[in-house]
């Protein structure tokens, strides 16, 4: 848990986030700013910068959170679902605790 990290601060409930998923191992709430009408981020409870990071130090924990994006969608009732994780600013990330998009709930282009 790392104060100055603001996933790490919802993950404790120190700052407010709707959760629709939780897991020993991760948390899943919605995204402030959705880009699509499902748009839920599933992160690990333990810090790592990235999902490279996470697969290194905790692979199981990355594992489960394609379990935690499966839930996530059947529970949103979508049929087809885009997963995500950017890596580094280059790719846009913004929060360096790792996170798996959930993006979903409309027809969608690809890759844009
Ligand atoms: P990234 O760009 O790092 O892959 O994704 C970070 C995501 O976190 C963005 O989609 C952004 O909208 C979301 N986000 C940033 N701050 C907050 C917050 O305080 N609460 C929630 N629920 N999402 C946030
Ligand atoms: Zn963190």
């Amino acid at each position: 848990m790392s104060t100055d990290c603001l996933f790490c601060r919802i993950v404790a409930g120190d700052i407010p986030a709707t959760v629709v998923h939780e897991t020993p191992t991760t948390v899943a709430f919605r995204d402030i700013n959705p880009v699509a009408p499902t748009h839920v981020l599933v992160v690990p409870r333990s810090h790592y910068e990235n999902a490279a990071a996470l697969a290194a130090g905790e692979p199981g924990t990355a594992a489960d959170l394609l379990t935690s994006a499966r839930a996530v969608a059947e529970a949103e009732g979508i049929d087809g679902y885009r997963l995500v994780f950017n890596t580094g600013a280059d790719a846009g990330q913004t929060v360096f605790h790792a996170h798996l998009h959930v993006i979903g709930g409309t027809t969608m282009g690809w890759p844009a």
